[in-house]
């Protein structure tokens, strides 16, 4: 294994060297590349003697200081730094080095994709590039030459503005960038490939005029407008909301197959995994195409939140990430229905955030010491970072947040930061104590509310008692301070009074006057994030009357919840709760995407996360019997509303058409649980005639999960359409491996050897053995061979991409709340995994952590 050491925050020390400029020049060819960089260096720390650089697996060639070639014994190579003895205050570096990109598949540094060379460098890819001080707090001003065969890699791109071209010779040529705003090495980028381009532009409120270009594989060019327009509509919105400008001439983006991640916002260059950009009716749902426009934006917010503004250090990393998630979710709710978004944000962190923070990977949104900072791109410091934000937007109201943000803006612009100087920017601005705020930082799991009501002499009192559960580690931890929006309602669902109320203490009592015992909405709009514990039964007045659309949403998901934990009591299936729901589908007004979220019943991962010990054949079972119930009782209103809202020629994006389909699509889904010829004839058709993959896709799922033999007539010939098409062929990878139907895991296995399956690209990986661990029931069947599969899978992928692997580990998180039977088959899995005698620090860290919790 390699070195697996714990790093603290703790232990921070500001750097003893900076570099002012990192001058750079890359020579690609097709075996290796060169890299010349020379640095101005000055020391900081007067004590410091030698300098340390980040250096990982390169190969040196040359060392000159201050034009002096350096002998041997002027520097030392050690396993993960190259010391430069003895070094002046000020003196300039030239390091002469070189790597191997085409053999790079743990795509961190300089890597090739296909056939296009491009970077990834956040965290620490840089120190893979060529030797530095590869930490966020210490900014240079880069140039950077790149030199590459004309004919396969006419396009050259760097961070910044474009300086210079120039021809060679010998086939080769070469471009100069430049990038005026100094910055960390982690936002560093470079991309040469043969690549078309989509070119457009935009005006800053100011005049400056900014040229747009969308990089992509030569063919693909009809499938970037809708990226194209997301980003202009992004800029405009940073500059209405924010009031913050684009700072450069140009902004490139580059879209490359194989990436990690979603996206990286580097200077003036994003790289995207093309999952994020690609995308036309033909190929991508309406899911796709909502993720684009997100993602898109969360990028280029970074410029500010981010890139102008960055971390000091990586345990600051939610700085950025909560904050730039908060900001591209306001921008999407914006954009679309706020009341969707809202819910849809929720249901993600849910989904993931709440399972991670019960689990003993859980960590504070800024952890206080980590072993592979990769593992830290969590749904924690994101949605959860996020969650935290957007409780100061609610605490200090929309105008002094503005205040706040443009205070934060003036402060810190140019500089690297702390998580404490955001915060104290919103207290100054926002005028207000955040000292006990702070804890959302520095604690991790969820916080629980249990709230209890009385009411006596036209008194209602509400209590609140908040608790907090224990760290990872068994310490106390303490209560919160955060906003809780509610409201009390009348018989008829009309606001007696709603207030946002300030919760501090552990336990509080909030009293109101009221004629008669109102109803209480609480956490409306999902104020904080935590989880509500109430004893009530009025879940079906809430579903049918509130006002706030999120607590309407929750209680359907709650009454849903509550009878499917009766029936797997073994009682029966609750008619109140199939009355209400029969409610929601006789009312016409409502918006249609809403609308489908109020029928969509409880996930199995929500039901899970409520159950002490978990038995996933128990809830499918309930989960089935009351979804066959409410299809049967409902058919003729279900199949009302399919008919209704199928239109199988439109492919329009506007929020109505994205309804229809939603709507239909959830009636079809509930309608298959009838198993019924007249169900699969319906998905059928709906595969043959519809012009868009949102309907494809929702047909192919039932069909797969219902019908044999429709299924693979048709899934023979999605695959025969769409089989060069790597972003279609994730989704056809996902269906399969997320199959109910026997035989998943042999198909499955089977798919690994499809001509377009490909190990060594992520998103193939995740789609298929990603959602195959994802898939509870076969995942977690009782012979323990999905257990087995993917923890082959995990020891093989660690070979090639550790980042990869440990994020198929986190299959593994719920290991402690497993039965007896399941728990003891992954037990034996995981305990094989950490025996690996090369195991990455990166799935060390997260399968021993699982196993010790
Ligand atoms: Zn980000």
């Amino acid at each position: 294994m390699s070195k697996a050491e714990t790093i603290y925050l703790k232990d921070y020390k500001a750097p003893q060297f900076t570099i002012k400029t990192c001058d750079l020049v890359f020579e690609l060819y097709e075996e290796h590349t060169q890299v010349t960089n020379l640095m101005n260096i000055e020391r900081v720390d007067e004590s410091a003697k030698d300098l340390v650089l980040d250096s990982i697996e390169l190969e040196l060639l040359e060392i000159y200081l201050d034009d002096e070639k350096l002998s041997e014994d002027r520097y030392v190579i050690e396993e993960e730094h190259l010391r430069v003895l003895n070094v002046a205050d000020a003196f300039k570096l030239i390091i002469i080095n070189k790597i191997y990109p085409q053999l790079n598949s743990e795509l961190e540094g300089l890597y090739k994709s296909g056939k296009i060379f491009c970077t990834q460098n956040e965290p620490e890819g840089f120190r893979r590039i060529t030797p530095y001080i590869d930490r966020p707090d210490v900014m240079a001003i880069f140039k950077t030459t790149l030199v590459a065969n004309r004919e396969r890699y006419p396009v050259l791109l760097s961070n910044g503005n474009k300086e210079s071209n120039f021809k060679l010779d010998d086939g080769r040529h070469g471009a100069t960038w430049f990038d005026p705003h100094p910055k960390p090495s982690y936002l560093f980028a470079l991309v040469a490939g043969d690549l078309g381009v989509v070119q457009d532009k935009f005006v800053t409120k100011s005049g400056k005029y900014v040229r747009l270009y969308i990089y992509t594989d030569r063919g693909n060019e009809s499938k970037c407008k809708h990226a194209m327009k997301s980003l202009k509509d992004a800029m405009k919105w940073d500059e209405e909301v924010y009031g913050r400008e684009y700072d450069l001439d140009l902004y490139n983006i580059v879209a490359v197959d194989s990436f990690n991640m979603g996206a990286m916002e580097n200077k003036g260059l994003n790289i995207f995994n093309s999952a994020y950009v690609l995308a036309d009716e033909d190929t991508a749902t309406d899911a796709n195409f909502m993720g684009i426009q997100s993602v898109i934006a969360h990028e280029y917010f970074h410029n500010w939140t981010g890139n102008r503004i960055t971390c000091r250090d990586w345990f600051q990393l939610t700085l950025k990430e909560g904050l730039t998630v908060f900001r591209d979710q306001c921008f999407s709710a914006d954009l679309n229905s706020k009341e969707v978004q809202r819910i849809e944000d929720v249901d993600a962190l849910r989904e993931r955030q709440f399972v991670e923070d019960a689990s003993p990977t859980a960590h504070p949104i800024q952890p206080d010491s980590y072993m592979a900072i990769n593992n830290f791109y969590t749904a924690t410091v994101y949605e959860k970072g996020a969650e935290v934000i957007r409780m100061l937007h609610t605490l200090l109201g929309e105008q002094k947040y503005r205040k706040a943000m443009d205070l934060y803006f003036d402060a810190f612009d140019g500089q690297a930061v702390r998580t404490d100087d955001f915060l104290w920017a919103m207290g100054k601005a926002g005028g207000i104590d955040l000292e006990q705020f702070k804890r959302w930082y520095h604690q991790s799991g969820t916080p629980k509310l249990q709230v209890d009501e009385r009411f006596e002499d036209k008194k209602y009192t509400l209590v609140l008692t908040q608790k907090v559960p224990k760290s990872v580690e068994g310490s106390e931890q303490k209560p919160y301070f955060f906003p809780l929006k509610m409201a009390l309602l009348d018989d008829n669902g009309q606001e007696i009074e709603a207030r946002t109320l300030i919760v501090t203490q552990e336990r509080e009592e909030f009293v109101f006057r009221a004629e008669k015992k109102p109803t209480l909405s609480i956490n409306r709009d999902f104020s904080a994030p935590i989880i509500v514990e109430q004893s009530h039964n009025d879940y079906a007045f809430l579903m049918k009357h509130d006002t706030n659309s999120y607590v309407r949403y929750e209680s359907a998901q709650s009454f849903g919840l509550q009878c499917i934990e009766n029936m797997m009591k073994g009682k029966e299936i609750d008619e109140e709760f199939v009355s209400a729901f029969g409610h929601i589908l006789e009312e016409d007004k409502l918006d249609l995407s809403f609308k489908s979220l109020l029928m969509e019943l409880p996930s199995v991962s929500a039901i899970m996360q409520r159950q002490e010990i978990v038995d996933f054949d128990s809830i499918y079972a309930a989960k089935e019997k009351l979804q066959k119930h409410l299809a049967l009782t409902f058919k003729d209103k279900l199949f009302s509303i399919y008919s209704k809202n199928h239109t199988p020629d439109s492919k329009e994006l506007d929020s109505l058409s994205i309804g229809k389909r939603a709507i239909k699509n959830r009636a079809l889904k509930l309608l298959s649980a009838l198993e019924s010829d007249e169900a699969v004839a319906v998905a059928n058709e709906q595969y043959n005639s519809s012009v868009t993959m949102t309907d494809r896709i929702a047909a192919l799922d039932v069909l797969e999960n219902t019908s044999p033999e429709f299924s693979t007539v048709a899934l023979g010939h999605f695959y025969k359409k769409y089989n060069k098409d790597t972003l279609v062929m994730n989704k056809y990878f996902s269906i399969l491996a997320a199959s109910h139907r026997e035989g998943t895991l042999d198909r499955v296995m089977a798919l690994q050897n499809d001509p377009a399956y490909n190990e060594l690209v992520p998103n193939l990986v995740r789609s298929l053995i990603g959602v195959f661990a994802r898939n509870y029931k076969h995942f977690h069947a009782k012979d323990g061979y999905g257990y087995k599969f993917v923890a082959d899978r995990i020891i093989d992928i660690d070979k090639i991409n550790p980042q990869m692997a440990s994020g198929l580990a986190g299959a593994f998180k719920i290991y402690k709340k497993m039965n007896r039977t399941n728990k003891k088959l992954m037990k034996t899995e995981l305990e094989r995994i950490l025996l690996e005698p090369s195991l990455s620090k990166n799935v060390y860290e997260i399968v021993s952590k699982i196993v010790k919790g």
